[in-house]
């Protein structure tokens, strides 16, 4: 028997999670049956997705289940198989994240290159933050050298890799987050044409308008939203005609419990003619291929940074959660399980 710890939801949190919704269960993981595989994870991914499946809401995932262990996108290394496509030391995908070791059926796991990039990149630029971001510039945004694109959260995970894309091809960038280390690292990282630091702004309508200004430009032809709220509404103020919006999230609004008050002007579409969108990443599987392609070439140029906040220990994985609420990490959140 190998022994692991696994963090399971043990009640649904109303507004902001806290620590009495979880518990940390150590279990005894047997040898793999015939067809299973044993998976020690290295790393695992924390985003925040995760709020929305703790809330038993209908939704395009199903919730986490009660007393049982959370799921996330995870990386991990083959310890023992039951499966003939599997071997001890192979690199695998799996969405069995929040557990240290766990059996699964072959099918529960994808193989990934070990030789091409860094074990946790699968995890950040050429996995799904990676397909997020290209999918929403490249193809719901539709994506032009010259645009002028505004990313909001975007010393993300998501929001890294898109101000990244956006700079790649050839378009400029513009950048919020929160808080001057955050500003500080879209400019010198990801080489963003402006920052905005929205916690210092009265204003984002003024502050995005005085970002464009700084960078020779009236206004904005795409808005890649990882935020909602204000910040959206401040898109659609600075919004150029037939401008076009990636709806990728809506951070702002997941653990509020009163009903929005922005944005106030979306009669700016129509007399606009802005195109805005919604997408869900796993709707666009099939640009995976394409991506990871773009991604390996743009990292062995020194054009794709990986940015990563990491955690050690499945101790700290709710700490790697709150964070991405309260603003505590840049880039990609992870954990380093072992
Ligand atoms: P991040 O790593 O970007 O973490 C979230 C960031 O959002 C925080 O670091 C914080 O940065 C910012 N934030 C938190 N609360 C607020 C707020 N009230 N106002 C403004 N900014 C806030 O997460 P991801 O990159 O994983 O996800 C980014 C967005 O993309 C989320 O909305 C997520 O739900 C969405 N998403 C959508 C997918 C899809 O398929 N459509 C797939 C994956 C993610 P700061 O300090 O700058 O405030």
């Amino acid at each position: 028997m190998a022994q692991s710890r696994e963090i399971q939801l043990v009640r649904r949190p109303v507004g902001t999670p806290v620590e009495k919704d979880f518990t940390t269960v150590h279990v005894a993981v047997a040898k793999p049956g015939a067809g299973e595989v044993q998976v020690r994870n290295l790393w695992m991914a924390i985003d925040p997705a995760m709020r929305g499946r703790m809330t038993d809401a209908k939704s395009y995932v199903p919730p986490f289940a009660l007393d049982a262990a959370m799921e996330g996108p995870a990386i991990g290394e083959v310890i023992a198989s039951n499966d003939p496509g599997f071997a001890p030391g192979d690199l695998v995908f799996s969405r069995l994240g929040w557990r240290e070791i766990f059996n699964a059926p072959a099918s529960a796991l994808q193989q990934r290159d070990k030789a091409s990039l860094p074990a946790q990149a699968w995890l950040c630029f050429a996995g799904m933050p990676g397909l997020t971001a290209y999918a929403g510039l490249v193809r719901i945004a539709g994506l032009k050298a010259g645009d002028v694109v505004f990313v909001s959260a975007a010393s993300g995970a998501v929001g890294s890799i898109a101000c990244q894309i956006a700079r790649n091809m050839g378009c400029k960038v513009i950048g919020s987050a929160g808080g001057p280390d955050k500003t500080a690292f879209l400019r010198d990282m990801l080489k963003v044409d402006a920052a905005i630091d929205y916690k210092a702004e009265p204003s984002l309508t003024k502050a995005l308008a005085h970002a464009a200004k700084s960078i020779g430009a009236t206004g904005i032809d795409v808005y890649f939203d990882n935020v909602g709220g204000d910040h959206l509404q401040a898109a659609l103020a600075l919004a150029n005609n037939f401008a076009r919006f990636a709806i990728c999230g809506m951070i702002s609004q997941y653990n509020v419990t009163d009903a929005p008050t922005v944005p106030r002007n979306l009669t700016l579409l129509m007399t606009k003619r802005i195109r805005m969108e919604g997408y869900i990443a796993l709707d666009h599987m099939d640009l995976e291929g394409e991506m990871v392609a773009q991604m390996t070439a743009w990292n062995a140029a020194g054009q794709m940074a990986s940015a990563e906040t990491v955690y050690h220990s499945i101790d700290k994985a709710l700490d790697a959660f709150h964070g991405l609420f309260t603003g505590a990490n840049i880039g990609r959140t992870m954990v380093k399980l072992a």
